[in-house]
């Protein structure tokens, strides 16, 4: 399995400044160079075209010729996000135009050597290679690729050692289902239909909902500014920070969130893990501050991809599940209605839940009997708010 192993890097700042400042100036001088051919000659370079402008154009470079070819990828990758979004009718999704000044850096496994526990990163021709000692559990794995990562919330670089251990993980053949419904205040209920999870986390649902907010404030101040003016950039700025400090937030949270699921499905000794699909269309992409925040202040998609990852760690299964209807027919008499608010309360049969948990079970009912209704509601429920405080696992 590929996994990815982060640990502080000790090296001197200023090495690690002069890589990543580098990947940056190669990242913008090929932004740069497209868009100076595109005005001259309407021609986009392909990325064909950028492997020989690279071999011209960045003869002088501190970096490994590969990681010199990342740093320049990584401009074709944010162009091609941009032409799929066109391509999907988001027409005001812009191609890359901003300079970066620092880029991660990455080494490929060519310009990677290890020798006796310690990873030696090449640079260019004739300059020493960046010697990492490694964690002594990554020693004898297998290593992809190395990343030089600035992380901005710890004012730290770190490296993401990306490895391969050579193992597949052992599917479970056998074992129970559990089923997931993904909720708007709660980000994860979990049922094996006899005992149910609900996990909150009112934090990353504030956190989504905070950050909407400080970024209209400072938008609305914006517009009242020169552009380009001191202000204006220290606005710009301000908006950048308050989206950085909010995503590493949000990515610690959701760990925890998947972190629970999962060990709720090996509790349970699960096989697989049935999650309710909801067609993610409010994840990774911009479609305007309005109609995004209306959309789902949750990141659904995120959530998923952490689960599955966790869950494949397991030999667990990831199965998507429609949601259609889910938290609207009553797991104990299958008569359907909107509910309104948190308890779903049944007219026809008189059964009282937890909407989110109706949800769950649901959805585990259509994977397992190919029809909503047909599990029973947990009798046991758990609540899971110990993460609703940071740093505590
Ligand atoms: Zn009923």
């Amino acid at each position: 399995m590929i996994l990815t192993q982060v640990f502080r890097a000790m090296q001197p700042k200023s090495i690690l400044d002069e890589c990543n400042m580098e990947s940056g100036r190669i990242y913008t001088r090929t932004m740069v160079e497209h868009w100076r051919i595109w005005r001259k000659h309407e021609v986009w370079l392909s990325q064909f075209d950028d492997m020989h402008m690279n071999d011209f154009l960045f003869k002088e470079t501190t970096l490994h010729a590969h990681s010199r070819d990342a740093a320049q990828e990584g401009f074709a990758k944010a162009a091609k996000t941009t032409h799929a979004l066109r391509k999907a009718g988001i027409a005001d999704a812009q191609f890359p135009h901003k300079t970066k000044y620092w880029k991660t850096t990455v080494w490929k496994n060519t310009g990677i050597r290890v020798r006796d526990g310690i990873a030696f990163l090449a640079r260019a021709r004739g300059l020493a290679p960046i010697c990492v000692q490694l964690p002594f559990d990554l020693q004898h794995l297998k290593i992809v690729e190395a990343r030089l990562v600035y992380n901005r919330k710890i004012s730290r670089y770190e490296w993401h050692f990306v490895i391969d251990d050579g193992k597949e993980p052992i599917m479970r053949s056998e074992g129970a289902s559990v089923g997931v419904d993904k909720g708007e205040i709660h980000p994860a209920v979990i049922t094996d239909g006899n005992t149910a999870l609900v996990i909150s986390a009112r934090e990353l649902r504030s956190t989504g909902q905070g950050l909407a907010k400080a970024i209209s404030i400072l938008d609305a101040r914006k517009a009242k500014m020169k552009r380009g003016s001191k202000r204006y950039k220290r606005m710009s700025k301000a908006k950048a920070k308050a989206r950085r400090v909010a995503s590493a937030r949000q990515r610690d949270i959701l760990h925890k969130v998947s972190r629970a699921v999962v060990e709720y499905a090996v509790e349970a000794n699960a096989k697989e893990i049935i999650i309710g699909d909801v067609r993610d269309i409010a994840d990774g992409i911009n479609i305007g501050k309005h109609t995004n925040q209306k959309i789902s202040l949750w990141p659904h998609g995120k959530l998923r991809s952490y689960i599955a990852y966790k869950a494949l760690m397991q030999g667990m299964e990831i199965l998507l599940e429609d949601e259609h209807h889910t938290t609207q027919t009553c797991p104990n008499c299958g008569s359907r209605k909107k509910p309104s608010g948190r308890i779903y309360s049944c007219g026809e049969c008189g059964f009282v839940g937890h909407r989110d948990v109706v949800g769950a079970s649901n959805i585990l009912s259509r994977r397992l009997f190919g029809e909503l209704g047909r599990v029973q509601i947990a009798s046991e429920m758990y609540r899971h708010p110990y993460f609703l405080k940071q740093g505590h696992a």
